[in-house]
């Protein structure tokens, strides 16, 4: 082949490639599922229709609930943990468990003890799995509110400086227990994150409760929208982070699990000090950074710390992070003010 029509045929060939590129056809594939006892959303922009897989999503996320973070779940990595306490022995846990495990327990000492893994003791004994989430169930089941005593003796079994990690297992001393109630959303966002990534998805967002986590880019160029829940009316809007690329977003609210009992409100985010609800002046903190589990875990120990020291502490986690105070002012990190629209 002459040079002339070697040109000529490399030209054609990449006027053909150019064309097919412009006619990809980008799919739309959403679902709500209920897991984890929450609800997930899931919105996937694709071309392969086999990367589109949502119901994979919602096995993802079952099969961690089941298999690794779930108290309740018999025979999952935490119940082996928590049925292993006071035996001396440690639990051998998959890789990422310890990993994540390592990360809550940094989190635990750089709050000052403000989040606690450990805090399962008090959280059964609140009875906070029996309350609904979101809706004051009061009047459907009686509630107990448990006395000073009683919290001062399960208080007695969390510490999670207790907690030891050695050699990829985890023991606990008797009578304590793991709860990663605060961070498993969070923990399902990364997973979900590391799922839709290796199968080269144009852009997604998924939320499980009040975690999110956005991926890529909407085909029409427009950002993401998270909306961030008033505590007043869970049904309205706050305001609305506008997002481009790659994200995770926790909210933690004292909206999401409470009783009402003799006209006080009992919220399900506990002040591992005290034993009670964290009173902090805050109704909710929301956390915006780059892993899932770190959003999750802040905006719970943020929760407890109230905004001056949980604003420092995010700050130095690189996250950002936006209070709505209990007189319904919000404050928030200098990054979060660029993406953040009040309504
Ligand atoms: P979140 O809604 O993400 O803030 O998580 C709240 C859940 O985390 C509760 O339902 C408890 O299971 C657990 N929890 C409550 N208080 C704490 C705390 N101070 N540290 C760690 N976990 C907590
Ligand atoms: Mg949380």
């Amino acid at each position: 082949m002459k040079r002339k029509q070697k040109v000529f045929l490399l030209v054609v060939l990449s006027g053909m490639l150019l064309a097919c590129a412009g006619c990809v056809r980008i799919m739309t594939y959403t679902a709500v599922d209920t897991v984890m006892g929450t609800v997930s959303s899931q919105t996937i922009y694709s071309s392969r229709e086999e990367d589109c897989f949502t119901s994979e999503i919602k096995d993802l996320i079952a099969g961690l609930e089941q298999d690794t973070l779930s108290w309740r779940v018999e025979g999952s990595e935490v119940a082996r943990i928590n049925a292993a306490a006071g035996s001396g022995a440690g639990v051998q846990v998959s890789e990422k468990l310890y990993a994540d495990l390592e990360i809550l327990l940094k989190l635990s000492e750089d709050s000052g003890g403000a989040f606690d893994i450990t805090i399962r003791p008090v959280a059964e004994l609140w009875d906070i799995d029996g309350w609904a989430a979101g809706e004051n169930i009061f009047g459907k089941q009686p509630v107990h509110i448990p006395t000073e005593e009683q919290i001062a003796l399960a208080l007695s079994y969390t510490d999670y400086e207790k907690v030891l990690l050695e050699d990829g297992a985890v023991e606990l001393p008797e009578g304590m227990a793991l709860d990663l109630g605060a961070v498993g959303k969070g923990i399902a966002c990364d997973r979900v994150f590391l799922y839709l990534q290796a199968k080269y998805v144009q852009g997604a967002v998924v939320s499980v409760g009040g975690s999110v986590v956005t991926i890529g880019k909407k085909p029409d160029g427009t950002q993401w929208q998270i909306g961030i829940v008033d505590p007043w009316d869970t049904s309205a809007f706050v305001g609305i982070l506008y997002l481009e690329g790659t994200h995770f977003v926790s909210t933690s609210g004292d909206y999401e699990r409470y009783v009402e009992v003799d006209g006080v409100r009992y919220h399900h985010i506990l002040n591992p000090a005290t034993g009670y609800p964290a009173e902090s002046g805050v109704r909710s903190v929301t956390i915006l950074c780059d892993s899932g589990i770190l959003s999750d875990a802040l905006s719970t120990a943020c929760f407890v710390l109230g905004e001056e020291r949980g604003m420092a502490l995010a700050e130095a986690y690189g996250a950002e992070a936006l209070f709505v105070d209990t007189e319904g002012n919000i404050s928030m990190t200098e990054g979060m003010k660029q993406v953040f629209q009040e309504r």
